[in-house]
């Protein structure tokens, strides 16, 4: 077997007195698609926060113990603009689009960060949008976009980084079920495209659709590890869901 993209080992995270990330291990290999669900405040976000690279104000960047590799390379504590550049991106849950912007204009920012030259990002940024659907609302400014469209330009922007692996952070929050069936069909395209791809998300509809291995988080340690059907009927799963 060849070495994973990414690997978590033994990864802790604390807050003053809360402890978001417990001792948290896994691997993620290439072109897997792989979903992170448990009850709100778990520590998904801050997993993925720190991972990537991003660390909330006035805290220390990165991990307070354990590793973080990726590619083969030790990136714990890496910013996240240094993640980036090493192909992996990162939409967040609270991101949304700069106003005052087209989408055009937004999609082509996540592209300087491949390409020094604007006319460039322009055309990297274009073809991102045709990527999420969005080639036809290239011209529209932010504000004028639905919800459901805001969020696929932020994965249009993310895709416009070119990155080898995909964190998205409850991007199909707040959507309808009809929307949902058109993120579950992106997130199988991007996957289709050779991107490994990691969900946080709280839909289940598209977590048992798209997933090939769920790994589950509550009260900061992960208690689960597997096949969505393994996960569903796992004992420890059903408890955190429905309490104890
Ligand atoms: P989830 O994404 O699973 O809902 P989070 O990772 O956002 O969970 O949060 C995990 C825990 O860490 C929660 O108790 C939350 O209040 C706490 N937490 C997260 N970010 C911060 C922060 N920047 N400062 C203080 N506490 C935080
Ligand atoms: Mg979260």
């Amino acid at each position: 077997m060849s070495d994973p993209l990414l690997s978590v080992r033994n990864l802790s995270k604390r807050f003053g007195g809360v402890v978001a990330n417990d001792d948290i291990s896994f691997d993620i290999a290439a072109g897997e698609l792989v979903s992170i669900i448990g009850p709100n405040g778990a520590g998904k976000s801050t997993l993925f926060k720190t991972v990537c690279g991003v660390t909330p104000p006035r805290s220390k960047r990165g991990p307070d113990s354990g590793k973080v590799f990726f590619r083969g390379r030790d990136t714990s504590g890496f910013a996240a603009h240094r993640m980036c550049e090493a192909g992996l991106a990162l939409v967040f849950q609270e991101t949304e689009p700069l106003k005052g912007m087209t989408a055009l204009e937004n999609a082509a920012i996540g592209a300087l960060v491949r390409t020094g030259s604007f006319h460039e990002a322009l055309r990297l940024g274009g073809q991102a949008l045709e990527r999420v659907e969005l080639g036809h609302r290239a011209d529209i400014m932010v504000d004028e976009l639905t919800l459901a469209e805001r969020r696929r330009l932020e994965i249009g922007r993310a895709l416009a980084t070119e990155p080898v692996l995909l964190l998205l952070d409850e991007a199909m929050a707040g959507l309808t079920p009809t929307e949902v069936q058109s993120a579950v069909a992106l997130v199988q395209r991007i996957a289709g495209d050779g991107v490994t791809v990691i969900l946080i998300e709280h839909v289940l509809q598209a977590v048992m659709a798209v997933s090939q291995r769920i790994i589950v988080l509550d009260r900061g340690r992960k208690i689960a590890d597997g096949t969505p059907s393994d996960v569903v009927a796992d004992p420890a799963v059903i408890t955190a869901y429905l309490g104890s």
